[in-house]
Order: structure tokens, then sequence, then C-alpha cells
């Protein structure tokens, strides 16, 4: 904080500006719910990337450590968090209605459930697998290269990489 007193009056005014316009714009893509500062993110923006295929993560932090694999070209849908009654975060909680009404407007092949390989993870997911079985979509879910236990954040990219790669049916 110190070196900004030694800056120009007009420098740290632009400075101190550019910090709220920064937080005034951030909010969520309407579709995938990834934090963005346009009304639909850059992924979802992208037209090179695979519309057919949506990887459904907790939160934006996965959303970055899956693209750092470099291992994923399709879409994404962020649930803002899991399902944990613990917490008090039931399903109404996240973003699960708004990526069922995406599989139902067609278009999408395959949904990937990328989630923690925790309790909470596992319940999640059979909850999104339970509302989706029935749109007859493709569920897959990443193969066990992330240590049970693990939250995304913290496998290593070219485990979640090849976890991602080598994804298996969803089942139960
Ligand atoms: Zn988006």
């Amino acid at each position: 904080m110190l070196h900004l007193l030694k800056r120009p009056n007009d420098e740290v005014e632009r400075l101190g500006n550019s910090i709220i316009n920064a937080r005034n714009n951030i909010g969520y893509c309407k579709v995938c719910h990834n934090i963005s500062d346009t009304e639909t993110c850059a992924i979802c923006a992208d037209q090179r990337r695979d519309a057919h295929t949506l990887c459904v993560v907790e939160n934006i932090q996965d959303v970055m450590s899956i693209e750092n694999t470099q291992q994923y070209n399709g879409r994404y849908h962020v649930l803002g968090g899991i399902i944990s009654p613990m917490d008090g975060i039931g399903p109404n909680d996240l973003t699960i209605d708004s990526l069922e009404e995406r599989v139902k407007a067609g278009g999408i092949n395959e949904v990937i459930l990328a989630l923690s390989a925790t309790i909470e993870g596992d319940t999640t997911s059979f909850y999104i697998y339970k509302k989706l079985v029935s749109t007859g979509v493709k569920i897959t879910t990443l193969a066990r290269g992330v240590a049970v236990g693990d939250s995304l954040q913290y496998a290593d990219e070219v485990t979640l990489g090849s976890s991602l790669l080598n994804r298996i049916p969803f089942s139960r």
C-alpha cells in the first residue's frame, strides 16, 4: 500500500476506478455460470469449442484446473457447490435445474460429471444422473485417477487430464 502514496494522485485515482469497475462488472455467465464480465463467458462464446459436450464441475476453480490440463475442448456447467446436507446445501441451491434445461434443450451428446471423489460429490453426481438419465444423454464420469477423497483442485494436471481422457460411463 505504501508505494501507492508515492504515486501521482491521478494515477492512484485511475487504479481505484479500474478496481471498482472490475468489481461491478464481474458476474456469471448466463449459460454455464462460470465467472464472466460479459453475459456469455469466453468459453461458451468460443465457436471452436465442442458445444455437444458438457463438463459439470463444482466451482470456477475446477474450470481452471481442467483448462490447465489442456485435455478438454468442450463446454462447462458450474454447479456453484455440491449437495451437502451438513452445510445446508440442497439441490435447489445449485444450478442443477439450469443444467437440466440445457440438456433438455437438445444438442448435447455427453455430460461428464467431474465432481470430487467424496461422499458429497458422489451424492451430487447420482442426483444429477437421476435427473438426466431419461433424456438419453450419455453420462460419464472421471476415471478414478483422482484419488478418493480428493477434490479436483488438488489433483495434479497430468492425473486430472488422464482422468478426463479415460472417463467411464457413470453407473452406480
Ligand atoms: Zn459460459
